[in-house]
């Protein structure tokens, strides 16, 4: 498959996804440019105009998505210092204050936490842990009902 087709596959299921911020509508028709050439889109029902980023998180951010989205993993995961990160970046031509990617953390970490949140899925019973794995150990029978021993065998088992 073609790049191009690529890119143009995404940008139309981004303006799918796309809702906008005054009207919740998600129809939108192009509108020209704006003045850093992004798309700009207007909505169909109320009019207003917007771009991919009008809609996202990242709007009003002066970096890209990306530098953003990278600083706050970085330090989400790997617990590096504001300072590592801005001599990370600077190595990478980008050059930040660190009080910006304090703002980036304080603004994304909840972000973050919530699409994790979605992401989790409850385990099957097959692998909850088991004896002998991590994880909070499994209640020992305490009775023959229960498929125990009974207290007299086991001297030192309490029942309740
Ligand atoms: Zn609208």
């Amino acid at each position: 498959m073609l790049m191009s087709s690529i890119l143009r596959r995404d940008t139309f299921e981004m303006r799918n996804r796309m809702q906008c911020g005054q009207c919740g509508n998600e129809q939108f028709t192009k509108a020209g440019r704006d003045r850093q050439a992004r798309q700009l889109y207007r909505c169909r029902a109320c009019g207003r105009r917007l771009t991919a980023r009008s809609a996202s998180a990242f709007r009003g951010y002066r970096f890209p998505d990306e530098i953003v989205a990278l600083a706050v993993r970085w330090y989400l995961r790997f617990r590096l210092s504001y300072a590592d990160l801005v001599e990370l970046l600077a190595e990478r031509g980008v050059h930040v204050d660190p009080s910006t990617i304090f703002d980036w953390v304080q603004h994304f970490t909840p972000l973050y936490q919530d699409a994790a949140r979605l992401q989790r899925r409850r385990r099957p019973a097959s692998l909850l842990p088991l004896a002998g794995r991590a994880g909070p150990r499994p209640r020992r029978p305490c009775c023959p009902a229960q498929g125990g021993r009974a207290a007299g065998a086991l001297g030192t088992q309490r029942l309740v």
